[in-house]
């Protein structure tokens, strides 16, 4: 989308165009990451773009963590002053994206600067683990032995009865860990705690373990599932491969994306590693 594209918006049209760019699969709660039991409070009662989140109760709009935030310039003149500051080579004065956005305030302007430059110096994604990311799950105590009984009933969880505490490990190649004791290792756990620590376009590589399926079909590097059985082997053929597709890198769509989320600074909270005492 170029800027006259961007400046003939309607403020609607702006916002769900934020929103796409934030949310590519569908809006996630910017307090805990749930993508279900999302409503959209619609009516004059609520201010534009309003979601309320039933898992954690809290309400959120897509401007909520980023530069935005606050703001009570339209969405539409956030995107034509991303639009310009990104494309200007040899950076902007205040005064000419005064100029360009027609606006009639200079202090209006420096603000807009100084906050898109701000977001712009920050890490890309910063928060995010990013690139080859892989997810497991260890016990407190050391993991399990497999549980031999039947697969039903209150006793079966992923620690196949046992009493250990499962903890989620995220682990980024080279780099960052996020951890997070949890109560269950099902599929809903499991995807709210990646969506908030992982980004979009990492490669998500973990065992077989079905509660990652639906969450892994979210990621632009994909989901690349390493067999508990020949887990050595496996895993070493899947991060090849993997690094190879990710060299070849997701399409210039994705990355564009991918930088904007930056820009925009929709950063989900980290989660910080909070073991048991
Ligand atoms: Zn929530």
């Amino acid at each position: 989308m170029n800027l006259s594209e961007i400046s003939k918006l309607s403020e609607d049209d702006a916002r769900a165009t934020l929103e796409r760019i934030r949310w590519p699969s569908g809006p996630v709660c910017t307090h805990c990451g749930a993508v279900d039991h999302l409503k959209k409070l619609e009516g004059k009662a609520h201010r534009p773009g309003l979601y309320k989140c039933n898992d954690c109760g809290e309400q959120f709009t897509a401007t909520v963590n980023t530069v935005m935030e606050d703001s009570h310039l339209p969405i539409r003149i956030w995107l034509m002053a991303f639009s310009i500051i990104c494309g200007a080579k040899k950076g902007i004065s205040a005064l000419q994206l005064q100029r360009q956005l027609g606006l009639g305030s200079y202090r209006t302007a420096w603000h807009l600067a100084h906050r898109i430059r701000y977001a712009m110096k920050q890490e890309p994604l910063a928060g995010l683990l990013a690139g080859v990311v892989e997810g497991d799950e260890t016990y407190v105590g050391g993991k399990p032995r497999k549980f031999a009984g039947p697969r039903k009933g209150p006793k079966y969880s992923r620690g196949r009865g046992t009493k250990k505490v499962p903890v989620v490990a995220l682990v980024e190649r080279d780099g960052r860990v996020r951890a997070m004791p949890v109560e269950r290792v099902d599929a809903k756990t499991l995807a709210k705690f990646v969506r908030a620590n992982v980004d979009p376009n990492a490669a998500l590589h973990t065992d077989e373990w079905a509660g990652y399926k639906t969450v892994g079909k979210e990621f632009a590097g994909g989901h690349h599932v390493v067999n508990h059985g020949k887990r050595e082997y496996a895993r070493e053929g899947v991060t090849i491969n993997s690094a190879e597709s990710f060299r070849g890198g997701p399409g210039l769509r994705d990355r564009m994306a991918a930088w904007l989320r930056w820009i925009l600074g929709s950063i989900m909270p980290p989660i910080s590693p909070r073991l048991p005492a």
